[in-house]
């Protein structure tokens, strides 16, 4: 049973406004392109995994699955993408999609990509990533006074296509490595291994309610770490047609696109959700038209009726809360 669903991060919803919003020309664009794709592609990967979650085995007891977990561990925190609680044992799963041939080296704590002919690459170790976050599960334990239970971890990759090679301690390679097919399989042993049940059902209940207690989601800002400032955000309502910026006109009641001539009668939802992601969840009436590109204040306050959008404060300094467009993302 999932307990917790995987969640699109708000910094990915950030930066994907900015690949939207910031100019192409601003020096740290194209390292927001970048960070993006890393972001995508691991969404993609731990996707990917879903199909075999739902081949695990059935056992006596129910399984709970909880993805993208961000727990405490002293003054930080530590992440596991998919952590499995079984009354016998917990699994932690560190979800990797890499393209082209990986090399394994847990001897010097590292793996290795080859691409195509690019130069190779060092990533951290994922046996080292998910070594830690089990030692630091087991902390957390401890911590909320639960029985401490056997951690087992597994690196998943998820990228069928992905050619895997080992450069040193295969046997630590070939126990905690695995492609997603392999779930299932490598699971079944696990369970033989670790007979003793440990959790009983009030105490499931109870590391379930507390993980998702504790649970607590990264705030770093994008905007800020990339140096953009609001003049370096695009103003008008694009269209969503169109690959590049390319900004929608308002004739007769409808947007327009001048280069793919496609018609909307919301594209503005997007804009003005992209405004509260980059620059502020309220927006006056001057930033309003700034944004919109629209001078009729008319227009606008039926356009905010239309998506129920409230403000506050008398007229001159009335401001209007976004925040109901970003729950919707
Ligand atoms: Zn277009």
């Amino acid at each position: 049973m999932i307990k917790k669903q995987r969640t699109i991060p708000l910094r990915v919803h950030i930066l994907r406004a900015m690949k939207r919003r910031v100019r192409p020309n601003h020096e740290k664009y194209e390292d927001l392109l970048m960070e993006l794709g890393i972001k995508e592609a691991g969404i993609y990967g731990e996707q990917a995994l879903d199909y075999y979650l739902k081949l695990l085995p059935e056992t006596d007891t129910t399984h709970f699955i909880f993805h993208d977990l961000r727990l405490p561990y002293r003054d930080t925190h530590f992440q596991i993408d998919t952590l499995i609680i079984f009354s016998n044992f917990c699994l932690l799963l560190e979800v990797k999609y890499v393209r082209g041939t990986i090399y394994f080296d847990p001897k010097n704590n590292q793996l290795i990509q080859e691409v195509e002919d690019k130069p190779l690459k060092a990533l951290q170790d994922p046996i080292l990533q998910v070594s830690n976050q089990c030692y630091k599960l087991t902390s957390w334990l401890k911590h909320k006074n639960l029985p401490i239970v056997p951690c087992e971890k597994l690196v998943v990759l998820t990228n069928p296509k992905v050619i895997v090679k080992v450069l040193s301690s295969p046997s630590i390679v070939e126990k905690h490595v695995i492609k997603s097919p392999a779930l299932s399989e490598k699971v079944i042993p696990l369970h033989k291994k670790n007979p003793t049940q440990f959790f009983d059902k009030k105490t499931l209940n109870r590391i379930c309610r507390l993980l998702i207690k504790d649970h607590t989601p990264l705030r770093s800002s994008p905007i800020e770490q990339y140096k953009v400032i609001t003049s370096d955000i695009l103003t008008g309502v694009l269209c969503p047609n169109c690959p590049h910026h390319v900004v929608m006109k308002r004739i007769h009641g409808k947007w327009r696109c001048p280069n793919c001539l496609l018609l909307s009668h919301d594209a503005h939802i997007e804009a003005l959700r992209d405004y509260a992601l980059l620059i502020s969840s309220e927006i006056t009436m001057e930033e309003l038209r700034r944004f919109l590109r629209i001078d009729n204040n008319y227009i606008i306050r039926r356009l905010l009726k239309n998506m129920k959008i409230t403000g506050t404060g008398n007229t001159k300094s009335r401001t209007y809360n976004l925040t109901p467009l970003l729950t919707k993302t």
